[in-house]
């Protein structure tokens, strides 16, 4: 599969190595309005492949997207210690108003796989930019919150997180929604599994995982600046099931019409992906709280969504 990049910064270049070396991608392009740079990531990866897989990559323009299958959009500014991912929006609809149209003109038939923040939001922008289906129009949405809490709760309750069940719905962001009512490990809840194994997971314990997952962006980009390793394998996740054309049910972010009243929305819900893209949207059996909280999220993405919109409008 012809994967193409654009942004080959932290995110754009982690995301590169990670296709390359898993092998999901056979082709990798990687576009940056920084020629140099991402000329240099290409280089280096691709001294990498070998070690790895028979796969190719190079940096290229917007021409060089022909054929690609997905096309990842990383490209953008990024959080700075203490901005929140909606404080970005300006900046990127206006990068997103350059960056579209180019794809869209070299590869009308990708699926557009969103990763820019606030990344929910900037998946409805781009649906609207390209003019795609909403099938062909994903955000990686809360595909990475889901691996943060399924990774906490795996090393709290000593099981491998590929055995726990537990998703994040809502925005990518400050609002998301860790849903714990329907969340298993084998075939018991949390609490039974918990207690199984001689762990407390009461109301203190949940409140910490939470603060946990939804501030997990905050405290890493403290630390060295930016995140991009999880995001990485988030997105190879992606393209792994489109790829192979698995039906996975994943948490990406797409545009719903209606999620808890709220209409005309892009936020993550738990989603079948097939080779076409999105295939069906499953709609979660949550608790009256998490339909409360899910709402919230909804609410949120659709005040900031319409400010973005209407930046778009306002220049044509
Ligand atoms: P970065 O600054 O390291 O890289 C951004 C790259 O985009 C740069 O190389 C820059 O040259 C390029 N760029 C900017 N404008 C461009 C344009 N018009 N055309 C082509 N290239 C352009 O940033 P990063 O850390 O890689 O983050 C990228 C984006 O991804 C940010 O918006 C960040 O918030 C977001 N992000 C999202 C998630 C998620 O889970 N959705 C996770 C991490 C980061």
């Amino acid at each position: 599969m012809k994967i193409g990049i654009i942004g080959a910064g932290a995110v754009g270049s982690a995301t590169a190595f990670s296709l390359i070396m898993t092998g999901v991608a056979h082709k990798v392009v990687l576009v940056d309005m920084n020629e140099k740079k991402a000329l240099a990531e290409a280089t280096d990866i691709g001294h990498a492949a070998p070690f790895a897989s028979a796969a190719k990559i190079k940096s290229g323009t917007y021409a060089d997207l022909k054929e690609c299958s997905i096309v990842i959009v990383t490209a953008g500014a990024n959080q700075k210690p203490g901005e929140t991912r909606i404080d970005l929006l300006g900046r990127n609809v206006k990068i997103f108003e350059n960056i579209i149209p180019q794809i869209v003109q070299n590869a009308p038939d990708c699926i557009l796989l969103i990763t820019s923040n606030p990344a929910d939001i900037m998946t409805d922008v781009a649906l609207k930019l390209s003019g795609f289906p909403k099938e062909r129009v994903i955000g990686s949405g809360t595909v990475l919150d889901t691996s943060r809490f399924r990774t906490l709760l795996a090393y709290y309750l000593g099981v491998s997180a590929k055995s726990v069940h537990a998703d994040v719905l809502g925005e990518h962001g400050d609002s998301e929604v860790l849903v714990w009512s329907n969340a298993e490990a084998g075939t018991l809840t949390l609490e039974e599994y918990a207690q199984d194994v001689g762990k407390t997971l009461d109301e203190a314990k949940k409140a910490e995982i939470n603060d946990s997952v939804v501030n997990a962006a905050y405290k890493i980009i403290e630390g060295k600046g930016a995140t991009c390793f999880g995001i990485a394998g988030a997105l190879t996740q992606i393209c792994r099931a489109i790829g192979n054309n698995d039906y996975s049910i994943l948490t990406v972010s797409s545009h719903h019409t209606d999620v808890e009243g709220i209409k005309d929305v892009c936020l993550s819900l738990p989603t079948v992906i097939n080779r076409r893209g999105i295939h069906h949207v499953i709609t979660p059996k949550l608790a009256a709280q998490e339909h409360a909280k899910l709402r919230m999220s909804a609410e949120t993405m659709k005040d900031h969504t319409e400010k973005a919109l209407a930046m778009i409008s306002q220049k044509s």
